[in-house]
């Protein structure tokens, strides 16, 4: 009798199996339809660019190599006929388009840096800009001020074709049940509440926010992942590793997706582990700049983070300015597709240890090993809330008139802002920035400084956000 009913309840689950399996993979279907379509709506070149990518990654390096050469070289007559500033430097170095042929030929062209952009602003306009679709996006990076660029359309499309490549060495997808964990940079916080349920909708995204890390909302937090299940977290290093420790701390259940990614900072061992233990899956990091165009994404060997060669040429390079096969280095790109604001070996500020061993995954492309150069610290407000320090530099992206900043937390009621003005700065910007930094904490005590310079490290880098409660 009992094994009757068990075998009749077997039957009945199997049953309920096999149409939930089926009723999950036409739900699959659907969702990477709808995520497929709200690409294409963006840029018709989205899908088929993403399908020549995953395909790519089995090539060989010297096959990838030429391909990237030959781009380069388009670039390189693009930059020269269309873009002032790069017609002067060509002339003033008695070099013609062809002179660069290869990737060792940028040696013959100085470093681009941020402060030289900003000199030459209008220089850098292309003469064809008016025929042509591009968004107008903020600088990240560590390193100076951020300032405002031009992307080219499909670049976008193209940085979001590889992010999903990217992902892929993880397991990954497209329309993937994923969560987001960060700040502006993954295009949270700066959207309008509708306009951010239809991104969640469409892309199969659920959105939470670095810059309100309080109890109540990390709560939801736990709630959101548990009850939406992602098969994907994804963001910034230091915010999930917070988010770790919270869960710990507390000793809550949490989801455990099919991995984590982590990206936007440097990423130290012991981030890793905690957050691998804590949700009991791996971690892939990943590493990415929109304004130089560069991105390595880890694979499943966790031997170090593949370099993209089809949206840029990334170089590592030594004291003297000379490209290494391996060793660790500054870290410059040149973008390959961003016709609306070409950047030849533009300094990202990070430091990149390149290394010249084959990955045992087959993939073609070169490893780093690690990246240094993007730290973001946490700040603390006296309502119990932690903050994001690219909260900070997402005010200073609004506001004109300052040359540098940085921010640091001497306690927990007082924060102190150093500001190297500029001509046009004057105390209206600093209410405005005194009303944004109220919007996230009331009980923040904020003293301004006006200072001529902000001290460098030796490594000639400065922090933006700097918290000395820990230290
Ligand atoms: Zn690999």
């Amino acid at each position: 009798m009992q094994t009757c009913v068990l075998h009749s309840d077997l039957i009945y689950i199997e049953g309920a199996t096999n149409s939930s399996r089926k009723d999950s993979r036409v739900h699959k279907m659907f969702e990477t339809g709808l995520f497929i379509l709200a690409h294409q709506i963006g840029n018709f070149r989205f899908y088929p660019t993403y399908k020549k990518l995953i395909k790519n990654q089995w090539k060989t390096f010297s096959d990838l190599k030429k391909e990237q050469e030959a781009q380069l070289k388009r670039m390189i007559y693009y930059s020269y006929n269309e873009v002032p500033y790069y017609n002067k430097l060509f002339k003033n170095l008695s070099l013609k388009p062809q002179d660069i042929r290869n990737i060792n030929d940028l040696e013959k062209l100085p470093i681009l840096t941020k402060d030289t952009i900003k000199k030459n602003w209008e220089d850098f306009k292309p003469a064809n800009l008016k025929k042509m679709e591009f968004y107008e996006q903020n600088t990240g990076g560590s390193t100076g001020m951020p300032f405002k660029y031009r992307l080219y359309k499909f670049d976008r499309f193209l940085n979001a074709a590889l992010w999903y490549r990217g992902w892929g060495y993880a397991g990954y997808e497209l329309g993937d049940r994923t969560i987001f964990m960060g700040g502006s940079s993954l295009g949270i916080d700066a959207r309008s509440y509708f306009i951010k349920i239809f991104h969640e909708r469409v892309r199969n995204i659920r959105m939470l926010s670095s810059f309100d890390m309080d109890e109540v909302n990390m709560k939801n937090y736990v709630q959101t992942i548990n009850r939406f299940k992602p098969r994907y977290i994804y963001g910034y290093a230091s915010s999930l590793y917070f988010f770790a420790k919270w869960i710990e701390d507390y000793a809550i259940n949490i989801h455990s997706p099919n991995a984590i990614i982590s990206t936007a900072e440097k990423l130290f061992p012991e981030m890793r582990e905690k957050i691998e233990s804590v949700f009991e899956t791996d971690l892939y990091d990943t590493y990415g700049l929109n304004d130089g165009g560069v991105s390595a994404y880890e694979c499943s060997e966790h031997a170090g983070l593949h370099i993209d060669m089809e949206r840029s040429v990334m170089e590592v390079i030594d004291k003297d300015g000379h490209q290494l096969d391996e060793g660790e280095g500054r870290i410059l790109a040149t973008s390959l597709h961003n016709y609306a604001m070409p950047f030849i070996r533009y300094d990202t500020g990070d430091i990149g240890h390149i290394i010249s061993e084959n990955c045992r995954c087959d993939r073609g492309y070169r490893l780093l090993k690690n990246v240094t150069g993007r730290q973001q610290e946490m700040l603390l407000t006296p309502e119990g809330k932690y903050v994001h320090g690219e909260f900070f530099t997402h005010i200073f992206w609004e506001i004109n008139g300052v040359k540098e900043f940085q921010v640091l937390q001497k306690t927990l009621n007082k924060i102190v802002i150093k500001i190297v003005p500029e001509n046009d700065f004057d105390d209206k910007q600093l209410v405005q920035i005194s009303e944004y930094i109220r919007k996230r904490s009331k009980g923040w005590d904020v003293e301004f400084n006006l200072i001529n310079n902000i001290e460098r490290s030796v490594a000639g880098k400065y922090k933006f956000v700097i918290n000395e409660l820990e230290r």
